[in-house]
């Protein structure tokens, strides 16, 4: 390269450079203008900055400050929040049921210890859905479905706003409540409550087999039983707990549940309403649906009250079954009793004849062996004739128709002559039989003495029977009471074999017997004492027996008698003042001293013949009264020795016949006899005649009445046996005896015969015993009244009544014994008329 060329790019390059230069230059200055203008704004903005600077870094101090307070309040609450929450936690845990929240998921937030309880210790996380914790609890419950449908209801029932309760039932017997409730925020609480107490009381409710009801103070149902649904089947609602009584009954109304309602509603409810605590039995309601209910309502102390609902529709259906089984048995019964009224008709007409015929076959000569053959037939009909009564009599009772028929009698002789019915058997046996008869005792009394004789009679018959040595003793003793009644006491003593501890309660059942060989040596049906016992508690008595083995026993029957009108008098003439009484018994010397002691007599006593001398040394006696027994005390020996300065002489005896009798009888110094047990009146009537008293007395007339007519008597009898057995007792008696074979022969030979007194016989073809009399009733008006004695077979109760009505005096019943057959026509002989060997018999 040229130096030229060099020269001009020199030149170039310099020329290039000043221009670069210069435009740099330029560019400098205008940049540095702008610096300057900048760096003024900006150091303006410095300032200011600095300024504000200044501002924000005090601001930024103070709020530093302000910071730094509240970290400190933030961590004091924070330390507060924990706290309270773990207390929160502690108190939930301690509350008895459990409790828990879940969020709006169904995830576990929080449950205290009870309500985690159940699924065992650790197994539940906060966070768990609910549909895990349904997986968990489900094996343990009680179910009635599988696991996933129960889950699965579980989970609907949680869906609604509001979650209905439920129970669950756990295996281990525990029940527990789930109450849920929706909060707002979407969260559920669950409460979970322990019923098994109320569950276990709940069972036991529904296990009463009665309708239960709880009312509280308001008259509102609080709970029942499925039994009282079941009772009331009724609107389900109803039962809901909170509807009142009356809206209840209401509704049970409404639905024509009661029977006893229909028709009377408004009364019905009101009536119920008011008498709901009233009947303390309860009332019986019946339903329409053919139950009977015995509704009862109790108090409880909290105000309200419990109703108890029994089905009584069983009860009464067997109290229906068992009225017409009674309605049955009654009829039956009926029948029975006239079946036994006819058979005992039936079976005494023919015992009539063979016991009537008996007896008159021993009054004739026989051989020692025809009079045992004849003794025997006697004996073997009436035993079997006590055996048809005591049937009978039993049946009555126990049939109920038995009847008792009170009237006024004289009760010391009613005991004297039952007594006197038992002394052959008691002779026979050479027992004392002794009557005391407490003196000051009034004798009239109001009673049945047909039933009593028949206690007596039982007693007296008992004590002999079983009696082999000894005595019998009756007492009588009472005491009066305000009403004009008389607490009395019948005892029946004896010496007899006696009966065991063990036996003594039996003996008053009904075929009861004591089994021993001791006893089986007696007859006897096992009936007596049942049908006494009976007799006596008719009476408003009562019957008791002490007894021992081998020693004895006694029977004492306690009776309260109405007071009749008195009739035996005590009053004895004032003459008789010193009575020396010989016997060898010391009963009948005690006997006679309480007889005579309250008529004002001295009474000495001795036991045998030979101190009767030394007696009379003592001092003056104005009577002597000697129980004959032929050994230690013999009237006539007695008699025999005494001057004729001595007192009359009054000898008891035992009833024996003429060879015994006879000498006493006819002695000169015996002034009378008398006959053992001694009736007080007679012994009284006869001490007043002899010592020249004009007591009325009762004994028979001593001497012979004179010539007399005989006695007319009219028998109306069809049965020809009956005829014969009659007309044979009677033939020694000197009767005018006409027989009639039917009642209208009866009455016409009533107006042409004139009879003094009529023996009727019931069953007669044509006309009737009864009709008869009652026709004779109806002819006779204003003539004198004709004594009628019905003879009767017929047994049962009412027969009395009818035969009495039909206008007939008295009925003596078959079969016929002499002994009445004498008594009657002794009593009803008219003055004017004779009975031949009566009085003798009767002396
Ligand atoms: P029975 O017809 O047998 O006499 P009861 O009913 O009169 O029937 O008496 C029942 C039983 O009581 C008798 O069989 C007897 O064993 C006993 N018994 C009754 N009375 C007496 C008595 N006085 N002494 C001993 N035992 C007696």
């Amino acid at each position: 390269m040229d130096m030229a060329e060099r020269l001009a790019r020199e030149r170039r390059a310099r020329f290039a450079a000043e221009r670069l230069l210069e435009w740099k230059s330029r560019e400098l200055a205008a940049a540095n203008e702008k610096l300057a203008l900048q760096a003024r704004a900006l150091s303006e903005q410095v300032v200011e900055e600095r300024q504000s600077a200044r501002a924000a870094r005090s601001e930024a101090e103070r709020l530093k400050g302000q910071n730094t307070r509240y970290v400190g309040d933030l961590d004091r609450a924070h330390t507060a929040a924990v706290m309270a929450e773990r207390r929160l936690r502690m108190s939930v845990d301690t509350i008895r049921d459990g409790f828990a929240v879940f969020d709006a998921e169904g995830r576990l937030l929080l449950a205290n210890r009870a309500w985690t309880r159940p699924f065992g210790a650790g197994s539940i996380q906060p966070g768990m859905p609910y549909r895990d914790l349904l997986a968990l609890v489900a094996p343990f419950l009680v179910l009635g479905i599988d696991h996933a449908s129960w889950i699965a209801s579980m989970e609907q029932r949680i869906l609604g706003d509001v979650i209905p309760s439920v129970d669950l039932h756990f295996a281990s017997g525990r029940w527990i409540r789930l109450e849920d409730r929706r909060a707002r925020d979407g969260d559920r609480v669950s409460l979970a409550i322990d019923i098994t107490a109320e569950m276990r009381l709940r069972a036991a409710i529904e296990a009463i087999p009665d309708g239960f009801a709880l009312f509280d103070r308001n008259d509102q149902l609080v709970m029942c039983n499925q039994r009282f649904r079941d009772i009331y089947p009724v609107e389900p609602h109803l039962f809901d707990p909170g509807v009142t009584f009356a809206d209840l009954l209401r509704g049970k109304v409404a639905a024509g549940l009661h029977l006893d309602a229909l028709g009377r509603e408004d009364a019905w409810l009101s009536e119920r309403l008011a008498d709901r605590f009233e009947c303390a039995g309860g009332v019986e309601h019946v339903l329409t649906s053919g139950l009977r209910i015995r509704a009862r309502n109790h108090p409880t102390p909290d105000g309200g009250w419990v109703g108890l609902r029994t089905d009584i529709t069983a009860e009464h259906e067997a109290q229906d079954i068992l009225l017409s089984t009674r309605a049955a048995a009654e009829a039956a019964s009926r029948a029975k009793s006239a079946f036994l009224a006819n058979m005992s008709h039936e079976i005494r007409t023919p015992m009539n004849g063979i016991v009537g015929m008996a007896e008159l076959l021993c009054d004739t000569p026989l051989t020692e062996e025809q009079r045992l053959f004849a003794e025997t037939i006697r004996s073997s009909g009436e035993a079997l004739l006590c055996v048809i009564n005591d049937v009978l009599d039993y049946s009555k009772i126990e049939a109920g128709r038995l009847a008792l028929h009170p009237e006024p009698f004289d009760l010391e002789s009613l005991v004297h002559e039952t007594t006197m019915l038992m002394q052959p058997q008691a002779k026979a046996k050479g027992l004392n039989l002794q009557i005391d008869y407490d003196p000051v005792l009034p004798t009239r009394f109001v009673g049945d003495p047909g039933r009593l004789r028949q206690v007596l009679t039982n007693l007296i018959g008992n004590a002999v029977k079983f009696t082999q040595a000894g005595h019998v003793l009756v007492h009588i003793c009472g005491e009066l009471i305000e009403t004009g009644a008389c607490a009395l006491q019948i005892k029946v003593q004896d010496t007899g074999i006696g009966i065991a501890a063990e036996n003594l309660e039996m003996i008053f059942g009904e075929f009861d017997q004591v089994e021993d060989a001791a006893n089986r040596r007696f007859e006897g049906t096992g009936l007596g004492l049942a049908i006494t016992k009976s007799l006596v508690e008719m009476m408003g008595g009562g019957i008791s027996a002490i007894s021992a083995l081998g020693a004895g026993s006694t029977f004492a029957v306690q009776l309260t008698l109405p007071l009749a009108q008195a009739a035996v008098s005590t009053h004895l003439p004032t003459s008789l003042r010193q009575v020396l009484v010989v016997s060898a018994n010391l009963m009948t010397r005690t006997i006679l001293e309480r007889q005579l002691a309250p008529c004002g007599i001295a009474v000495t006593a001795c036991r045998s013949g030979a101190d009767v001398a030394a007696a009379m040394a003592q001092g003056h006696l104005d009577l002597i009264v000697a129980e004959h027994d032929g050994d230690q005390v013999n009237a006539s020996t007695i008699a025999d020795m005494l001057g004729s300065s001595a007192p009359p002489i009054v000898v008891l005896v035992q009833p024996a016949d003429d060879a015994i009798l006879g000498p006493l009888r006819t002695h000169a110094r015996i002034a009378a006899l008398l006959t053992k047990p001694v009736l007080r009146a007679d012994l009284y009537a006869t001490l007043s005649q002899l010592t020249g008293s004009s007591l009325p007395t009762s004994a028979m007339p001593l001497g012979n009445p004179g010539r007399l007519r005989p006695m007319r008597v009219l028998a109306a009898e069809d049965n020809r046996t009956n005829q014969l057995v009659l007309g044979k007792m009677v033939r020694d008696l000197g009767l005018d005896l006409v027989f009639a074979d039917n009642g209208r022969q009866a009455v016409d030979l009533w107006q042409s015969f004139k009879p003094d007194l009529i023996f009727m016989d019931i069953s007669m073809p044509e006309m009737d015993g009864c009709d008869a009399a009652r026709a004779i009733r109806s002819l006779e008006q204003g003539l004198a009244h004709v004594p009628i004695l019905a003879l009767t077979a017929h047994a049962m109760d009412g027969d009395a009544d009818r035969i009495l009505a039909a206008g007939i005096d008295r009925h003596i019943p078959k079969p016929l014994r002499k002994s009445e057959i004498c008594q009657a026509l002794a009593e009803f002989c008219p003055p004017d008329a004779e009975l031949r060997g009566i009085t003798a018999t009767a002396a």
